[in-house]
């Protein structure tokens, strides 16, 4: 007899993280999912298969993410993307000419540019709003609104939305909720559980967290709206191949452990730069100086390590992205090593410079993603490298 794990029993996150999607291989007992690299599958006969007729459509690998990831977040289907732009493109794919989106002004700088720059040509509408205001939210539905979609906490300033309150408006208003939780992870927050009608996440970041692959996922309950997301990852084709999917799935099984330490680490290391900057230049939901503090104690039970700082000019970030020599200078976040980037010159660059500013995104920006490594080497390559900033 096989062992199955039974994804219906309520095992905890942790035991779910190692082992939910996935079962030993039937054929030799392998413990690990196999990477089934292949592009079709045989057919016994004329309409007769085994569920599996071409990999755009369905990938065991892939499928075996999908179900790992949904008992992540706490809900019934799950949908693997090429990547996390792949995904939204593709969740974008449920609307048409005339839809009108409610977004917030802080998404991820790829978000904005392929709302802004993309689909408005194909006659979509997009209103960017402080989502931090629940008002804000409100007042900019309009009789074609079809969904929200706002990231909490936003990157690179760390604010918060509150889920609960969109929700709410969600619901009373008849709009999606599509929540991108690619910074929090569903180790911290699960937005699904606060009403959010579909959560999606960059796998590249923390899901996957060792910087080797690009991929991004969806997760949802509702079922007819499931069968369309299916129907277009097949149809559109943004879909993974195994090997990311793979990868992404051998990091979710470590992810409780990493996020645990991503937090520890984010917690000193923000502390101790609100010590030597003022904490004012620090923003971390972690520090009981940000202004939406008891709102990240609400709605997450970790702040993980994303941390931006603000030096004040442009000279002022290079000189300390010069200085850092643990931390590395690249884009991208979630991986085990710490990495720091200049958001205005780096992830939001194609926003266009008044709107930058008017965001906060200043010149003197830095962002840090903090790894995993002994937490007194990042200190300490931090403490020299912002000294005298
Ligand atoms: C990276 C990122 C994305 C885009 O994901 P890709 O995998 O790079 O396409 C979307 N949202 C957030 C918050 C991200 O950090």
């Amino acid at each position: 007899m096989t062992r199955v794990f039974d994804e219906d029993l309520p095992y905890r996150f942790s035991t779910r993280a190692i082992h939910a999607g996935q079962r030993p291989d039937p054929t030799t007992g392998a413990i690990m999912p196999p990477i089934v690299q292949t592009s079709t599958y045989v057919q016994d006969a004329l309409g007769v298969n085994k569920g599996y007729e071409y990999a755009r459509g369905k990938n065991p690998t892939r499928e075996a993410l999908e179900r790992n990831v949904a008992a992540l977040e706490g809900g019934r289907h799950g949908f693997a993307f090429s990547s996390g732009m792949g995904c939204v493109d593709s969740l974008m794919k449920l609307f048409k000419a005339g839809d009108h989106i409610v977004c917030g002004e802080n998404v991820y700088g790829g978000t904005y540019r392929l709302f802004d720059k993309i689909l408005t040509n194909f006659g979509m509408s997009f209103s960017f709003v402080d989502t931090r205001d629940p008002q804000k939210i409100e007042g900019a539905i309009t009789p074609k609104t079809v969904a929200m979609l706002l990231e909490t906490p936003t990157n690179p300033l760390m604010r918060l939305t509150d889920l609960a309150a969109a929700a709410a408006i969600a619901k009373t208003r008849g709009v999606l909720l599509i929540v991108d939780n690619t910074f929090a992870t569903p180790y911290f927050q699960r937005p699904l559980e606060y009403g959010a009608h579909v959560v999606f996440h960059s796998t590249t970041k923390y899901l996957n967290g060792h910087s080797d692959m690009i991929g991004g996922i969806c997760v949802l309950n509702d079922d007819p709206l499931a069968e369309r997301i299916q129907f277009i990852a097949n149809a559109a084709g943004a879909v993974p191949g195994p090997m990311d999917s793979w990868l992404a799935l051998r990091g979710t099984k470590t992810l409780a452990l990493r996020m645990r330490q991503h937090d520890a680490n984010g917690r000193k290391i923000a502390d101790a730069l609100a010590k030597q900057l003022g904490a004012e230049r620090v923003f971390y939901p972690g520090l009981a100086s940000h202004p939406q503090h008891d709102l990240a104690k609400k709605q997450m039970s970790g702040f993980g390590g994303m941390i931006s700082v603000e030096t004040k000019s442009k000279a002022n970030a290079a000189t300390v992205l010069g200085r850092v020599k643990v931390f590395s200078l690249a884009e991208s976040l979630g991986g085990v090593e710490s990495l720091i980037s200049h958001p205005a010159s780096m992830t939001h660059a194609s926003v266009e410079p008044a709107r930058r500013a008017a965001l906060g995104v200043t010149e003197g920006l830095v962002r840090l993603s903090c790894g995993v490594e002994d937490v007194d080497d990042l200190l300490e390559d931090l403490e020299q490298a912002f000294r005298g900033i």
